[in-house]
């Protein structure tokens, strides 16, 4: 998902809206803004769809009035069974004793079923069936005589990833958690203050880069000023590996590295470590446009668009449904027949999870006469699911944990598919040394089944050990 919050400009929605566009790749199930205004108090507005075809001046945007406002883009995890309701759709709000407070979650809480049976057993009522609801919920049972407190209360009962944007009647709040595995980042536009998912949503609005929100940092802003707060015990971070890789977008900055540059950069090591003798390096556009540049940047082998996108389809993963994915692949992606024929192609992707990807384009790539194709991926094999907010299967329906690369390959029906090695990756976002066994730098649980926070919910369901 994607959070944007914003304090100061008298039209806080039309930031949020333009916030919430740029973060549009992080979730387009669905969005929702809720704004303050010192006069009329609260409004809300969530709405299934993408942003720019909901949020516009002439509907919503001038039914949300006020100076103070917070959104959500909305992907949804592996919890949504029964489908998203509108109910599901963040920001969320509450109301307590000393005021109204919404907050919008980007993250998956580990131990949110276990919290919700505590919390309905106590009086709780829910209302929709997201984790994230599970903090408004502690919050109304804190006894804290502010909202932040009652928010430091609630947060320090949850486990698992929550990079959160929330506001009250006058404040702006951003707080990541202990190891902070989802990004936040904290932006300026004179006396405006800005809370984001990623830079590319302050580049949008015009706004500098302040800092990175820290992991296990409560940031309040009022009146103008940060406050910084510390309400959880320092750990070592963990940043989510795959933000680098796939989720973010590659004009964003990222622990202040160039998300564009370390995509490159994997391709520059993807090429050392697994070299072929090809006549084309292609990209499975867009998300393995950047490691196929570097890919021919150091291997000497000409980059070529051999695969088109249709620009008006979003990301095939995050169509829930297994039908949708299997067609959405055409839908998007189509392979350049006249530059193909008769040529070795490099293809380079940046995952693979179910291998639906892989699978249609091999088709499609063998199909417009290419002799031969060699896959490249720009991450490990991807063996886990991953439970911090990124909806990866189990892993019956993961292919890499149910193949070797050789079976893979066999399966694909490809010439040869190498995956980056794990410590190549982490030499591609700046760890020299690779990764470190003893305390890794990074989360990559997905790829080594290494899991930094203890997946309680998932443990007691019996889908993992
Ligand atoms: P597959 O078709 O193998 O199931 O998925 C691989 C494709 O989906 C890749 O081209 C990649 O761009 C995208 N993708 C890969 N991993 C993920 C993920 O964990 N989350 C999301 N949202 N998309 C992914
Ligand atoms: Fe990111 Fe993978 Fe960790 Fe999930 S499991 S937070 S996708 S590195
Ligand atoms: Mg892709």
């Amino acid at each position: 998902c994607g959070v944007f919050g914003v304090i100061g400009p008298p039209d806080a929605a039309s930031f949020v809206a333009l916030g919430l566009h740029a973060l549009q790749h992080r979730g387009q199930e669905a969005g929702g803004i809720i704004t303050h205004e010192a006069r009329t108090g609260f409004h809300a507005a969530h709405r299934f769809g993408l942003v720019r075809d909901n949020f516009t001046k002439a509907s919503l945007i001038d039914s949300l009035p006020g100076s103070l406002g917070i959104g959500h883009v909305r992907y949804s995890t592996a919890g949504s069974k029964g489908g998203t309701q509108i109910r599901d759709v963040q920001p969320f709000f509450g109301e307590f004793t000393m005021g109204g407070a919404a907050i919008a979650h980007n993250g998956n809480i580990t131990n949110a079923n276990a919290l919700r049976r505590e919390l309905i057993e106590r009086g709780s009522i829910f209302q929709s069936n997201s984790d994230s609801e599970c903090i408004i919920h502690l919050m109304a049972r804190s006894i804290q005589r502010t909202i932040p407190e009652r928010m430091k209360d609630a947060l320090r009962r949850v486990e698992g990833a929550f990079s959160i944007v929330a506001m009250t009647r006058t404040k702006l709040i951003g707080v990541r958690d202990a190891l902070g595995v989802r990004p936040l980042v904290l932006g300026r536009l004179g006396d405006v203050w800005v809370l984001s998912s990623e830079t590319c949503a302050l580049d949008i609005i015009g706004a500098e880069l302040v800092r990175e929100v820290e992991p296990g940092e409560m940031v309040v802003i009022e009146n103008g000023e940060v406050q910084s707060h510390r309400p959880f015990e320092a750990r070592r971070p963990r940043f989510c590996i795959f933000e680098h890789v796939y989720f973010s977008r590659p004009d964003s900055i990222l622990g202040g590295r160039s998300v564009y540059e370390t995509r490159r950069a994997i391709g520059v090591e993807l090429a050392k470590e697994a070299p072929v003798e090809a006549d084309l390096v292609c990209a499975v556009p867009d998300s393995g446009t950047p490691a196929a540049i570097g890919f021919s940047q150091a291997s000497g082998i000409p980059f070529a668009m051999g695969i088109i996108r249709n620009q008006y389809m979003g990301r095939t993963f995050i169509e829930p449904t297994e039908q949708i994915r299997n067609m959405g692949v055409r839908l998007k992606l189509n392979v350049n027949r006249a530059l193909i024929r008769g040529k070795r192609v490099v293809l380079v992707d940046d995952s693979v999870v179910r291998g639906t990807t892989s699978l249609k384009i091999k088709e499609m790539i063998l199909d417009a006469g290419a002799a031969e194709v060699h896959f490249r991926i720009a991450s490990p094999p991807t063996a886990w699911p991953c439970f911090y907010g990124v909806d990866t299967p189990d892993r019956d329906k993961l292919l890499a944990a149910n193949m070797t690369a050789d079976e893979m390959r066999v399966h694909l029906g490809v010439d040869s598919i190498r995956f980056i090695s794990l410590d190549g990756l982490y030499r591609a976002v700046g760890e020299a040394q690779g990764r470190d066994a003893s305390e890794p730098q990074y989360c990559d649980a997905c790829f080594s089944g290494d899991y930094p926070v203890r997946p309680t919910d998932m443990i007691s369901a019996g889908r993992i050990r």
